[in-house]
């Protein structure tokens, strides 16, 4: 942690955060502004009044590659009209890139990875004080992990990441590269985080991990995430939980019998498969076969009929013929998806299938996806509709990002549903009935509102 005696004459300091990416992400920017704050940094949604700008990066994509220097581009020209301004950059593409990124753009202060977010505050006071750019790239997590002080977006719902980093080897993944391999956080810390944040009046807690599923097993003795779902079944105010995001392999019997005996954790599983072609799945070495996620999927069903499951396809794959993809979307009307995050193949570098020969060519992968997503939406929305008239509990997050007269929340499967009703709702958990469904969200009435949020 930065030593106090370090801060310097302006007392009260403003820090822009910008997050691209995951859930992560989000999480390690709130990080960031607790860590931050130590220094006297407070958190400003105004990056013309901030006096320092932090870019929280993913390199997940090129596309978002491509954002991230572009913002960096914007911002130095920003920091030209106030040179006093000061600019870091974190995240999955500091990670990668390191000192390079000043190469290009030399006007940028602070480059940190993801794994030393707790030495931020130092780095960014060395760069303050000596006027000179600071790179420190770390490639592994800290023995003992630093717990972090956290300032958090929603006074309602908190994501808590419980293991960092993945050990699959995905041919066509960067995240082993830039996150590293995996690590837990412990029961006893996470349920004490937990326990705050009740205390505090929070409703719900997203167990975050690039791979949440595999969490514990590096821990000794060993737990599995079923486990731990069940050490927090104890805090009553603690209405949902949820958890993000994990490998199909690693969803064991233990955690979907969790989550359906412990009350408050929700019946939403994200589960990603990547693709419905066998040949196509040991090219991106996932380490099953559709088969193999059928039966999980069934044995989800089985166990909790009214789980909603949603999962992340990739199309246009090196290699992937027109039947291969039509497996993909076979599937999906097979196994009915309630939502899927797809995107189309993006080769990354340090990965294995970004030297492949056999890349498609863009237009193809764009072509696929345009047609994936068509059906993907038909089969939510033939989905959604069948929540038409019932009566659903929702945690109201706010005004509704496309119409502002309305509220929006989430259902315990995680569909969004937008409804009228008074702001003070926002962080409340009410009763809506549902009136209509589209492929993305549906739309009903308010009914009752049942718990207080505070
Ligand atoms: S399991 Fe997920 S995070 Fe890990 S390498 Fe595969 S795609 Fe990447």
């Amino acid at each position: 942690m930065a030593d106090s005696s370090t801060l310097n004459e302006k007392s009260t300091r403003r820090v822009f955060v910008e997050t691209f990416g995951c859930q992560m992400n989000k999480a390690d920017s709130e990080n960031m502004l607790g860590l931050l704050s130590e220094i006297g940094y407070e958190h400003t949604l105004d990056s013309k009044e901030a006096d320092l700008l932090i870019l929280n990066t993913c390199a997940i994509r090129e596309g978002a590659e491509d954002k991230v220097f572009s913002y960096l581009g914007a911002w130095g020209k920003q920091k030209r009209k106030r040179p006093e301004m000061m600019i870091a950059v974190g995240g999955c593409v500091a990670q990668e890139k390191g000192a390079s990124i000043l190469t290009r753009m030399p006007y940028i202060d602070v480059v940190f990875g993801t794994h030393n977010l707790h030495r931020l505050p130092d780095l960014v006071l060395k760069a303050r004080s000596e006027k000179t750019s600071v790179v420190e790239i770390v490639q592994e997590l800290p023995e003992d992990l630093p717990e972090l002080p956290v300032i958090r977006q929603s006074d309602f719902s908190a994501w808590v990441s419980v293991i960092y980093g993945c050990d699959y080897n995905c041919t066509y993944c960067i995240v082993p590269y830039v996150r590293g391999r995996e690590k837990s956080r412990t029961a006893e810390v996470i349920e004490k985080e937990i326990e705050e944040l009740t205390q505090a009046g929070y409703l719900e807690v997203t167990l975050l991990g690039q791979n949440v599923t595999a969490y514990g097993h590096d821990l000794d003795p060993k737990i599995h995430l079923g486990d731990l779902i069940r050490r927090l079944e104890k805090f009553e105010k603690l209405k949902r939980i949820r958890f993000l995001t994990g490998h199909p392999r690693d969803l064991q019997d233990g955690i979907i019998d969790a989550v359906h005996e412990v009350e408050s954790a929700c019946e939403y599983f994200h589960i990603p498969i990547q693709a419905g072609n066998d040949r196509t799945l040991r090219r991106m070495a996932r380490g099953y076969q559709v088969d193999f996620y059928k039966r999980l999927i069934e044995k989800v069903r089985n166990k909790i009929p009214e789980a909603s499951i949603t999962s992340d396809l990739i199309v246009g794959f090196p290699g992937e013929t027109e039947q291969e993809f039509m497996d993909t979307v076979n599937l999906v009307e097979e196994i009915q998806f309630d939502a899927c995050n797809t995107a189309a193949y993006s080769p990354r570098p340090h990965t294995h299938s970004a030297a492949w020969a056999d890349q498609l060519p863009e237009h193809e992968k764009y072509e696929r996806l345009r047609f994936l997503n068509s059906v993907v939406g038909e089969v939510s929305h033939r989905i959604n509709r069948r929540y038409v008239g019932r009566r659903e509990e929702v945690l109201v997050e706010g005004e509704s990002q496309r119409d502002e007269t309305r509220l929006s929340g989430r259902t315990r499967t995680n569909k969004i549903v937008n409804f009228e009703g008074d702001k003070s709702l926002k962080g409340k958990l009410v009763d809506v009935e549902i009136q209509s469904a589209n492929p993305w969200a549906l739309r009903g009435s308010l009914c009752s509102s049942v718990v207080p949020a505070k």
